[in-house]
C-alpha cells in the first residue's frame, strides 16, 4: 500500500532541499557558484521565516524565507547568494530558488571544511 501512495504523491513529503531542523532554526547549505566555497546558512524560526497570512485554502506553503549570504571572504570573495525557500506546516522544504550558488547537503559542507 505504503508504495503506491508514494507513486500518485501522497506518501511521506520529503524536503525539496536538504534543510537540518532545530528547535531554533533552520540550517541548509550552499555553494557559492563563484569560488565554491560552502556557506552555511541559518535561518531564524523567530526573525526570519516569514508567515504564509495567504486564508486560500489551496496555499501551497505555510512559511517562507528570503534571504542573502555571503561567504566568510577566505576565498577574497564578495559574491553574494541569494535564496528563497517556501515550507509547508512542518517546515519541510516544498520549493527552493536560488541565484549565485546551489543548495548542497550538511555532509558536502562538513567535507568542505574538512580539505584543506
Ligand atoms: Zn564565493
Amino acid at each position: 500500500m505504503e508504495n503506491i501512495l508514494s507513486k500518485i504523491g501522497l506518501g511521506p513529503k520529503k524536503d525539496l532541499v536538504p534543510v537540518v531542523r532545530d528547535n531554533d532554526a533552520l540550517y541548509v547549505y550552499v555553494k557559492c557558484d563563484r569560488c565554491k566555497e560552502v556557506i552555511p546558512v541559518r535561518i531564524s524560526r523567530k526573525e526570519e521565516i516569514q508567515e504564509n497570512y495567504d486564508k486560500d485554502k489551496e496555499k501551497t506553503y505555510q512559511y517562507y524565507v528570503r534571504k542573502e549570504v555571503s561567504g566568510s571572504g577566505k576565498n577574497r570573495c564578495f559574491a553574494r547568494v541569494g535564496i528563497y525557500l517556501e515550507f509547508d506546516s512542518q517546515y519541510r522544504a516544498t520549493r527552493a530558488e536560488i541565484n549565485g550558488g546551489s543548495f548542497v547537503s550538511k555532509s558536502e559542507y562538513t567535507a568542505s571544511r574538512d580539505e584543506k
